[in-house]
């Protein structure tokens, strides 16, 4: 073979479908339930887009993004996340008039990374976007929708870390204390970890270098230097999270990697699947839209990837959807009755009952054991004797029992 699939992607499988159709049923459903509607951005977008919204420094843009120019020279991106393409919608499209300020999405975002086990250049993330107010309420239902599909989806070993990083002032006082803490360690850090400590001192804390991760262990933390209006905020939230009967742990580490969030930060850790044991992760944006041209309006929301939702499942052995067998499979003795069986199988094809017919395939016993190994639920046989008389035996390939049927009730009963 000359060709091989990208590295860091890889292809979905017919096998592997029905799990991954049964997850996303299942999460719009829930959707619904919490009054979210799907909204579906391009694959690729503007890159400054990128550039602004996560910040010029961050992991995404720096080392991450799919940049490229097209054929007039303009700069486009495929999209690293699922966020900042949702709020360029909103307000290109401006969904404030409509009311549409519960917005949720699914499908591919791209990042150049190293691949490993839960970490690909193509991942599939899943998320939802609450626009257009601060109050803490509204988080705490944007962590409860995250959890409720855990549990619904029966995953146990789950961890929601709960943070808040504060407003800009906040923020700002909280990074002079980290640069004071930091700054007699600076000969210890990685390369990575001393440009963070001149640009985004509270991403020194995610660093994943052991040696840089011990000094984040006793680093001050961002909740001893939350103002007032800000801790009454985080407060709140865990009041409402406990009303929902949401558990969860502080992780002041919890810093997120781009740099619009803005108070609460949260994820949800799953042990067990390795290394990349991050299910999901969100929290609010209260700046974003303003700096994306917008009129300042507070937002929060999450994301989780498929791949790794995939693997937890697969590790508690959770089967969510089996790949079915077809409903029927008809086997068909001699060739006078090929015209009422093309007819027939159309018919019942076109009312949704699925099919399975080979003309390639002539004699009995070769038919009936293809009709077994499709898993088919029945197999329709038709013989000189069934043409005649308008109707197929139909034979339960469960439990091997036979009846007639006539052929203009085949798709009722069988539907
Ligand atoms: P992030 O947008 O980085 O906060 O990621 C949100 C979620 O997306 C993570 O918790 C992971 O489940 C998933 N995710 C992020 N990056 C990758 C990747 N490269 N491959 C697979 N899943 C990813």
């Amino acid at each position: 073979m000359e060709y091989n699939i990208p590295r860091g992607t890889y292809d979905i499988l017919p096998e592997a479908s029905p799990a991954r159709q049964a997850l996303y049923a299942r999460f719009l459903r829930l959707a619904e339930a919490f009054g979210y509607h799907e909204i579906t951005t391009p694959v690729f977008e503007q890159a400054a887009l990128f550039e602004r919204s996560s910040g010029e420094s961050s992991d995404v843009v720096q080392k991450e993004m799919y940049r490229f120019n097209d054929r007039k020279g303009r700069v486009f991106a495929l999209r690293p996340e699922g966020t900042a393409p949702v709020v360029r919608s909103y307000l290109e499209n401006r969904l404030d008039l409509k009311g549409e300020n519960k917005l949720c999405y699914w499908g591919p975002m791209f990042r150049y990374d190293r691949p490993q086990a839960g970490r690909y250049r193509q991942f599939y993330q899943y998320g939802i976007e609450f626009i257009g107010s601060d109050h803490p309420y509204w988080d705490a239902e944007v962590i409860s929708f995250l959890w409720v599909f855990f549990q619904s989806l029966g995953l146990k070993e789950l961890r929601l870390e709960l943070n808040s990083v504060g407003c800009p002032d906040c923020a700002a006082t909280y990074e002079t204390a980290l640069r004071d803490y930091y700054r007699p360690h600076l000969d210890q850090l990685c390369p990575d970890c001393l440009k963070r400590f001149e640009l985004k001192p509270r991403r020194l804390l995610d660093c994943k270098v052991p040696s840089c991760k011990a000094f984040a262990k006793d680093a001050p933390s961002q909740l001893d230097y939350l103002d007032q209006s800000c801790a009454e905020h985080f407060e709140q939230v865990k009041a409402f999270l406990n009303l929902m009967n949401v558990p969860f742990t502080i992780n002041p580490g919890i810093v997120r990697g781009l740099d619009y969030y803005t108070n609460t930060a949260f994820e949800l850790i799953y042990e067990g699947i390795g290394a990349q044991n991050s299910l999901a992760g969100g929290g609010r944006y209260n700046g974003l839209i303003e700096q994306m041209g917008g009129k300042s309006t507070p937002a929060i929301g999450f994301a989780g990837g498929i791949e790794r939702l995939l693997l937890a499942l697969e590790a508690e052995g959770i089967s969510l959807a089996d790949s079915p067998g077809p409903d029927l499979y008809v086997i068909a003795m001699g060739v006078e009755a090929r015209d009422f069986i093309v007819h027939l199988i159309n018919e019942l094809r076109a009312g949704g009952i699925s099919v399975v017919y080979d003309p390639e395939k002539t004699s009995f016993k070769a038919q009936l054991k293809a009709a077994n190994s499709s898993r088919a639920r029945f197999a329709a046989i038709i013989g000189e004797d069934e043409l005649a008389a308008g109707q197929v035996m139909l034979k339960n390939l469960e439990t091997g029992q036979q009846q007639a049927v006539k052929a203009d009730a085949l798709l009722q009963f069988l539907g």
